[in-house]
């Protein structure tokens, strides 16, 4: 079995975080390295999808509602507009290789990638 990543061990209780958003299936938490003035990540509470073409042919259903409650979030903490992220492979910058994306907004530059 593969060593559960840092996003299931949150899901688990095992790692602390800032939790801004939870129902049954997804998770939404505050970013520990902030790269915008808000720096959200969304996931599945599921380690099964390692990016998002994984979850877009395995699960559409869930990535069209976490890309709806990143608008919600977006509503909320950053007057609904944000970019959305998924880093997909390292080479990209993904670190994480469960399925994230990335909610940047309240004042981006180009660094907040
Ligand atoms: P990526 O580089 O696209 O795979 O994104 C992984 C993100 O997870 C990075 O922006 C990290 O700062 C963030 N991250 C890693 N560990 C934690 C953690 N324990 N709590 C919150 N965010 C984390």
């Amino acid at each position: 079995m593969a060593e559960p990543s840092v996003f299931e061990r949150i899901v688990a209780g095992e790692i602390p975080s800032t939790k801004v958003f939870e129902n049954e299936r997804v998770l939404g938490i505050r970013d520990i390295a902030p790269k915008a003035p808000v720096h959200l990540l969304l996931f599945p509470k599921t380690g099964e999808y390692a990016n998002v073409a994984e979850l877009a042919a395995g699960d559409p259903a869930l990535l069209a509602d976490i890309v709806a409650i990143a608008q919600q979030l977006a509503d909320e903490h950053c007057g609904g507009q944000y970019r959305l992220v998924f880093n997909t492979g390292a080479d990209a910058g993904q670190t994480v290789f469960h399925v994230h994306a990335h909610v940047l907004g309240g004042g981006l530059t180009e660094a907040s990638l």
